[in-house]
């Protein structure tokens, strides 16, 4: 293993990067992006959800490996090929390239570890409880990725906030919290950036609600709330709009709207 600047909480590593990387006994939590060359050799490999800079740890070599089921799809063959080629045939020479055949586990259990259901970012999102400290993935961020990005990456805005708000309760047993995307400070603060995301998802519905006083587009939602806070010109690009536009659907969605089909596209209105 590289020598790599490590941060500890109780018995607890936690190796910064994007994701932070956590190991407790045995156990990796998201080994993946810029930590993936870290190549830390555990007994479990887990992963909080499907998304590629969260999984490389999957790949090494482990006695148990273990993604939530309902992030599957993101990583079966099936489902790489829908991704990458638009759609499967199995019985294709053509697309034989593959991820992780089998080794996964269907179900993980680890004296050492609890699992907390934190979905919202992705349908299968999974928090640990792994001694002192819960591991929350992408189940919250950080300020700056928070106020960069403007809106969080939820596909399930609603769903990710109960989330939150039951990691918020399990921190209180906890000593320590590690998010992927952040800064790893310590639970005071973390607690604080739990309430700073509770309180930034509620500004947002606002903002949401404000810009459908007058019919829009999803898209058209999403650059009127970028420039609300603060966006302008090549701040709001094609992709962070494009991207942006998931959560801003499923704040929508929950909210109380009026559509119509138009040429632009179906266009909401607050009721
Ligand atoms: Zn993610």
């Amino acid at each position: 293993m590289e020598k790599k600047k490590s941060l500890k909480i109780g018995k607890a590593i936690v190796f910064p990067g994007s994701p932070n990387t956590l190991t407790y006994e045995g156990i990796v939590v998201d080994l993946g992006g810029r930590n993936s060359d870290l190549r830390i050799d555990a007994e479990s490999q887990i992963a909080t959800h499907g998304h590629s800079d969260h999984i490389a740890g999957l790949f090494l070599d482990a006695r148990k490996k273990y993604l939530p089921p309902e992030d599957m799809w993101g990583i079966s063959l099936m489902g790489r090929r829908m991704a990458v080629y638009g759609f499967s045939c199995a019985d294709s020479a053509l697309f034989t390239y593959d991820l992780i055949k089998e080794d996964l586990q269907a179900t993980f259990s680890d004296p050492g570890v609890q699992m907390l259901k934190t979905p919202g970012h992705t349908p299968g999102h999974t928090s640990y409880l792994i001694g002192e400290v819960l591991y929350a993935g992408d189940a919250f961020f950080g300020q700056r990725v928070l106020e960069g990005f403007v809106f969080p990456f939820y596909v399930d805005f609603w769903r990710a906030m109960e989330s939150l708000n039951l990691i918020k309760e399990e921190s209180r047993s906890v000593e320590g919290i590690v998010i992927s995307h952040g800064p790893v400070y310590e639970k005071r603060k973390m607690v604080e950036l739990i309430d700073f995301n509770l309180k930034y998802g509620e500004k947002l519905v606002s903002h949401v609600k404000n810009a459908l006083s007058d019919w829009a587009t999803s898209q058209q939602v999403v650059v009127r709330v970028m420039e609300s806070l603060g966006k302008k010109g090549d701040e709001i690009s094609p992709t962070s709009v494009i991207m942006n536009e998931k959560t801003a659907l499923s704040i929508i969605s929950g909210l109380k709207v009026e559509y119509q089909t138009t040429e632009e596209g179906v266009k909401y209105r607050a009721r």
